[in-house]
């Protein structure tokens, strides 16, 4: 490994100072810009990243503004994260904590399910001490959605397909949650259609679950009652992106988008991201859920970059890390995981650039907040477009990491010294 040689090139152009480091300005094999010809001292290769987020892809549908909490859904409010606790909900200390774990990955809904008394019985306090507004999943039992809009719960989520005489309650259910001011959210699935729909249907189709979702709908206009959001899952993208579709035509509810049992992170994470993106890129969606085979927490994480992705999020942290080549000459796998890593817990728009050769290196790094483009035993640290410094291999993670820092405190954000903490009220 070389000796350390931190070099202050605050005027010289990116490229330069890359063939100064790897003293081979001649083998450098990058396709050149634009009326470039090669001997030339710049590398100014612009691979279309944009120095601002794009504008999201189409104009938000118009829906209606419903309260869950103190988050709004729908209208012009941006879309927002959800996930669900995995505890068992009478646990109430187990329960707070994943709830305070999933608000530090940037959830800002939370639903825990009410299968039984003991859980109702939980639902004051979880209500009462969650930092987020909490929902409750209702599936069997009337009784437990009076019991979730008397505990103070933010929204109660009723399966229309799942709660036995659920049609003859709708008046009083409607009353309760209206003089609450408690929304509520039909959400159908595929795996618990109504009977009468299956028959009708043969099989959940996307016509099947949006009828099942506005029939519900139509039982609560009867009563006056529109405070609802509606979601129509299945375990088929291609269903629920058609469901979803149909239900934007046919109401304007604000709309829960979520793919159910989508499997294990990997699987799951690739059909909520195909089903969601193709959906929000049409402007439909108010809410998202992920659901995965894993600690919700990476839920949540999933949920909120499908949204960055779309440029419906502000951007936080970004590693833009090439996928290596034969040209490479650092591990870049190992290198972007050690920056991930030191990184996590930094909540400030930062994009940071982990390039395996100066060759496309420097054009995508010049385009990040910080980067670095490695070759020849050395890392080419940049800020801003600007080389700032050339550090040794081994000290390229710790140096990214003490420039974001840097840049960060520079921002004026706060809790970007370690991982953000959230604590549970006692
Ligand atoms: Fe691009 Fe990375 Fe290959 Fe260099 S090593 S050419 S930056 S993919």
């Amino acid at each position: 490994m070389a000796e350390a040689t931190e070099t202050e090139h605050p005027d010289t152009p990116p490229g330069a100072a890359v063939r100064a480091l790897l003293h081979e300005s001649d083998d450098i094999k990058c396709r050149p810009p634009s009326g470039g010809r090669r001997g030339e001292p710049s590398v100014t290769i612009d691979l279309g990243i944009p120095a601002t987020p794009p504008r999201p892809l189409a104009t938000r549908r118009k829906t209606r503004q419903i309260m869950v909490g103190n988050v709004p859904v729908g209208g012009d409010a941006p879309v927002s994260v959800q996930s669900m606790t995995t505890t068992r909900t009478s646990d109430i200390n187990a329960t707070l904590q994943q709830i305070a774990e999933l608000t530090a990955s940037g959830c800002q809904i939370v639903r825990v399910a009410v299968p039984t008394n003991e859980d109702a019985d939980a639902l004051p306090i979880i209500a009462r001490k969650s930092q987020i507004p909490v929902i409750a999943d209702i599936h069997f039992q009337p009784k437990y959605v009076f019991a979730a809009i008397d505990a103070g719960c933010a929204a109660v989520r009723v399966n229309p397909g799942n709660i036995k005489k659920f049609d003859d309650k709708v008046a009083e259910i409607a009353k309760a949650a209206s003089e609450a001011g408690t929304p509520i959210r039909i959400g159908v699935n595929a795996g618990s259609l109504d009977k009468r729909l299956l028959a009708k249907y043969g099989k959940a189709t996307p016509e099947a679950l949006v009828e099942s979702a506005l029939w519900e709908c139509s039982l609560f206009e009867e009563h006056g009652f529109r405070d609802i959001k509606i979601s129509v899952k299945h375990n088929d993208p291609v269903v629920m992106v058609n469901a979803y579709r149909l239900l934007s035509q046919a109401c304007d509810y604000p709309l829960h988008l979520g793919v159910t049992e989508a499997g294990p992170a990997f699987q799951g994470t690739i059909k909520s991201s195909v089903a969601f993106g193709a959906l929000l890129s049409e402007g439909i969606g108010d809410t998202i859920r992920v659901s995965l085979s894993a600690p919700p927490a990476e839920e949540v994480k999933v949920g909120a970059q499908i949204l960055e992705s779309l440029g419906l999020r502000e951007r936080g942290l970004e590693i833009v890390s090439c996928p290596s080549c034969g040209r490479a000459q650092v591990d870049v796998y190992t290198l972007a995981e050690e920056v991930t890593a030191g990184l996590e817990g930094l909540e400030v728009p930062l994009r940071v650039a982990v390039m395996g050769c100066v060759v496309n290196g420097p054009g995508e790094a010049r385009e990040a907040d910080l980067g670095v483009a490695s070759g020849n035993g050395k890392g080419q640290i940049f800020v801003k477009g600007e080389v700032i410094k050339t550090v040794p291999e081994s000290k390229i993670v710790e140096t990214l990491i003490e420039e974001a820092m840097r840049i960060a405190e520079e921002m004026g954000e706060a809790g970007v010294e370690g991982e953000p903490s959230v604590s549970v009220a006692s």
